[in-house]
């Protein structure tokens, strides 16, 4: 490795391999309260599918049912608290599932927080992160995620204060967003554009990682309809070496700001070489899960950046942690996310917020989804959103389209789509 190259400090990456804690003084909060302090009573996990508008490559089931599938997590404490998470799988996009995020979250995740008291929050956490061993890097960080973000809606909501205050910051402004294009044929792209304009978004990711010819042809033809806009090119691991040296060129010469996930993660060397070449900044995603595994791709001189994306990397802690390594690092995060939903997307958006977010953000939720589940649901106002107000998250879930859509919510497996778990 050269001099250049970064290298991560050995101090900073071990307090990099930590993930990111409360504020203290919300922790002491918390603990004055000792054996006053509420219990999580009970977890009740609910696995639906949100129907779908438009075509996303990503939402295809092997079994025919449409519609982007999650588990809403709602945790009840003994003083009558209820909060709320989200688990957001696509097993196109990670090896999670429905099925498994649920089964994980019934049967090992929300049996180890159950009957806690909150007084012990950081006692909470560790328990869930000691619930399942990992594999190379946190295990089912997707179904972790769901009842992470429920933890932090439940501090937040117990001590009255915003997600954002729970961390020491101030909820920020409106996040700018992104318009997703994934067309079927180059014919599609004029009119995907249109589309994201007429709903007043101004700039534009694009889903590439297949032929190149034709990759480079869309970023060409978005550019030319959008001189303006940030154009985030994302290829979710498709290409191969060759090819991926081959699209960072011409992405580049077509006017595309940044390149995500051209190989596979596990790809270190094409990844390396990617860096060097210089053509885009190189960011990563489904490879980087945990603050360590960012701390060791940074120092292995893997990536310009990552985009972010806390339903995928266990929770809010991990994503923050994360967020301020790259920030110390002078790396480019940028805000992602898995066409999250409701309380996936509000947490994002709160994270994202919080943090001040430079660049426009890819959650495609509102583009893609076709119904909700908050009594005041999340809007798009000129290709922006605005993070929700209150305590925790700053959202209310209206229980009886929660109830709606898991019934209208087909799934072919015996245990039902439903479940509660009670404190022992
Ligand atoms: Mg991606």
């Amino acid at each position: 490795m050269g001099s250049k190259a970064r290298l991560v400090p050995r101090r900073r990456f071990l307090e990099a391999c930590m993930f990111a804690p409360l504020l203290p003084a919300c922790v002491a909060e918390l603990a004055e309260l000792g054996s006053r302090s509420p219990r999580i009573d009970r977890v009740d996990l609910y696995a639906v599918r949100y129907p779908t508008r438009g075509y996303f490559k990503f939402f295809a089931d092997p079994k025919g049912q449409s519609g982007r599938a999650a588990v809403v997590v709602r945790v009840t404490c003994s003083d009558g608290t209820v909060a709320w998470g989200q688990s957001v799988p696509i097993y196109r996009w990670s090896y999670e599932t429905l099925e498994t995020a649920f089964l994980v979250l019934r049967d090992y995740l929300a049996p180890v927080v159950v009957g806690r008291r909150l007084s012990d929050i950081e006692a909470i956490f560790k328990a869930l992160d000691a619930a399942l061993a990992p594999g190379l890097t946190i295990g089912m960080p997707i179904a972790r995620a769901g009842l992470e973000i429920a933890l932090h809606d439940l501090v937040g909501r117990l001590l009255g204060k915003s997600v954002p205050e729970l961390w020491g910051r101030r909820p920020g402004g409106d996040v700018l967003l992104s318009w997703t294009v994934n067309p079927r044929t180059l014919d599609e792209v004029d009119r995907l554009v249109e589309e994201g304009k007429q709903r007043g978004y101004r700039h534009f990711n694009i889903k590439v990682g297949g032929d190149v010819a034709a990759d480079v042809e869309l970023a060409r033809r978005v550019r030319r309809l959008a001189p303006h806009a940030f154009l985030w090119a994302d290829a979710n691991g498709g290409y191969d070496e060759t090819q991926a040296v081959e699209a960072a060129r011409g992405l580049a010469d077509a006017g595309v700001d940044v390149l995500e996930a051209p190989l596979r993660p596990n790809h270190f060397a094409g990844y390396r070489k990617l860096k060097k070449l210089g053509a885009l900044p190189i960011l990563m995603d489904e490879g980087v899960v945990s603050p360590v595994d960012l701390a060791n791709f940074i120092s292995m001189g893997l990536l310009d950046g990552v985009a972010m994306k806390p339903a995928r990397c266990g929770g809010l802690r991990s994503a923050r942690a994360q967020i301020e390594l790259l920030e110390q690092e002078e790396l480019i995060w940028l805000g992602s996310g898995l066409t999250d939903p409701d309380i996936s997307l509000a947490a994002s958006l709160q994270l994202y917020s919080a943090y001040g977010l430079k660049r426009p953000a890819a959650l495609n939720g509102p583009q893609f989804l076709a119904a909700d589940i908050l009594r005041k649901p999340l809007t798009v106002t000129e290709g922006r959103m605005r993070p929700p107000q209150g305590p925790g998250l700053g959202i209310e879930v209206d229980e009886q389209k929660l109830l709606d859509l898991a019934r209208h919510t087909r799934i072919d497996w015996p245990t039902g789509t439903v479940a509660t778990i009670h404190a022992r």
